[in-house]
């Protein structure tokens, strides 16, 4: 080849620099560890199929790859057959009434809610054990937020999601109210909405412990830190992962102008990223480390990148499996 051939390609291959700043904590968080391995030694135990009522974590990845090792994803027990094959209940928890109908039906069920659910759980039994009408901020439709609701009988718990929705409400300012929260929160949303409901009802419950967990508060001070200073965000995640689309409003807030939620590569809307010289990649409590990894070399192919790690804190939390794989 001509040299001046080659300094023509050269000059065509020269990639822009790009500044990647590695948000830590990220991605998966105790309660999906727990959660993913309950299936895994299930499947190792029993053989397949197992059933996992509700997809175990909000992550197309993992549901996927559980998949094709033989587990079968069903949305309500009915469609789990009777005998003796496990039936997993996700992470998220569920109401009441299916781990009732579990019983009535002997099924083997397994629980792999996270125990920081579980712990929501209690507290709002306990509120209302104590005759506490429960206030519970979350978000509409989402399986946590119908598992807690579930603890409690009909008309016993109120589902707020915004500031309106509490400057609404119609109790007495002395009634005997509690509040908790969904796990996966944005912090500061979840404070204001905590305030509101104070300054009207000042004798009201708080949790002994916050309710939003310890992963979803280290991932979004992490990320709301790193966002202040780059260009552009990216929260690796899927839509329906409620601490994944917190991610990506912390980022905003904290004034970064490109903050995008993306399941994977693939999904990237590159002509968004062409001027962006400083990136900072998170993921989500349910997103795998592989995604952020695909993500990395994306970015590499198309820029010339510098990756550095910017710790908030360390996580060293570790949950113990469910009871029934720990007997077996
Ligand atoms: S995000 Fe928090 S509550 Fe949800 S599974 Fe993870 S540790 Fe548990």
């Amino acid at each position: 080849m001509a040299p001046q051939e080659c300094g023509a390609e050269d000059a065509m291959k020269v990639k822009p620099p790009l500044r990647i700043v590695l948000c830590a904590p990220r991605g998966f968080c105790a309660g999906v560890v727990r959660a993913i391995d309950a299936v895994e030694i299930a499947l190792r135990l029993y053989g397949a199929p197992v059933y996992v009522r509700h997809d175990i974590v909000h992550n197309e990845h993992v549901v996927d790859s559980l998949r094709a090792k033989g587990v079968v994803f069903i949305k309500e027990l009915a469609e789990a057959p009777a005998g003796d094959r496990p039936v997993i209940f996700s992470a998220h928890g569920v109401a009441k009434a299916v781990q009732e109908e579990a019983k009535a039906r002997r099924l083997f069920a397994i629980d792999a809610t996270c125990p920081l659910v579980t712990k929501v759980h209690r507290e709002a039994l306990v509120h209302h054990k104590r005759g506490r009408h429960v206030l519970l901020i979350g978000h509409p439709g989402h399986p946590e937020v119908i598992g807690t609701m579930g603890q409690l009988p009909a008309g016993a718990a109120t589902l707020i999601s915004s500031i309106d929705e509490a400057e609404a409400l119609e109790f007495a300012p002395g009634a005997a109210l509690a509040y908790v929260t969904q796990t996966t929160l944005s912090v500061e949303d979840a404070r204001e909405i905590v305030a509101a409901l104070k300054r009207r009802f000042p004798s009201i419950q708080a949790p002994p412990l916050e309710d939003i967990c310890y992963a979803t508060t280290n991932r979004q001070e992490a990320v709301r830190r790193a966002a202040a200073e780059v260009d552009a965000v990216i929260v690796v995640g899927s839509e329906t992962s409620s601490n994944s689309q917190r991610l990506r409003e912390v980022a905003e807030r904290a004034g970064c102008a490109l903050a995008v939620l993306t399941a994977n590569a693939a999904a990237i809307d590159w002509p968004r990223f062409s001027g962006v010289r400083s990136l900072a990649v998170t993921a989500g409590a349910s997103a795998p480390e592989i995604l952020v990894e695909e993500i990395l070399d994306a970015f590499a192919q198309r820029f010339d990148v510098a990756v550095e790690t910017q710790a908030a804190m360390e996580e060293s939390m570790v949950f113990p499996l469910p009871r029934a794989l720990r007997e077996a």
